[in-house]
C-alpha cells in the first residue's frame, strides 16, 4: 500500500513549511532571551524558507492539476486523480498501473 502522487510531490513543500515554522519559533525565543542578531538571522531564513514553501507547494498543486487526470477507480468505484503511469488509489490506496491501451487496472499487490 502506497501514497497516492497527488499526495506525495506535496510532502517536500510541507516538509519545508513545517522548518520554516521551527525558524521562527527560534527566532521568538531569541527574541525573548534579547539575542537580537540570531532572532533577525532566525527570522530571514525562517521568512525565506516559508515562502519557498509556500511556493512550492502551488507549484506542486498546478503541476498535479495539469499533469493528473481522473479515474474511476477498478477497485472501489471511486473517481480520483492518478499521475504518471504507476499510482496508488487516493480512497482505497491499492496500487494501480496504466495499461498499453491507456486504460487504468489494479496492478498486482506484491509490487510495491
Ligand atoms: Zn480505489
Amino acid at each position: 500500500m502506497g501514497q497516492a502522487n497527488v499526495n506525495k510531490i506535496r510532502n517536500l513543500p510541507m516538509a519545508g513549511m513545517i522548518l520554516g515554522f521551527c525558524f521562527i519559533v527560534g527566532m521568538y525565543f531569541a527574541v525573548r532571551g534579547e539575542l537580537h542578531l540570531l532572532a533577525t538571522i532566525l527570522g530571514s531564513i525562517g521568512a525565506l524558507v516559508l515562502i519557498a514553501a509556500v511556493a512550492g507547494y502551488f507549484i506542486a498543486g498546478a503541476i498535479s492539476m495539469r499533469s493528473a487526470v481522473f479515474i474511476c477507480c477498478p477497485a472501489c468505484h471511486a473517481q480520483i486523480r492518478v499521475m504518471g503511469s504507476k499510482d496508488f488509489c487516493l480512497r482505497c490506496h491499492i496500487p494501480l498501473r496504466l495499461n498499453e491501451d491507456g486504460r487504468w487496472e489494479a496492478a498486482a499487490t506484491t509490487t510495491k
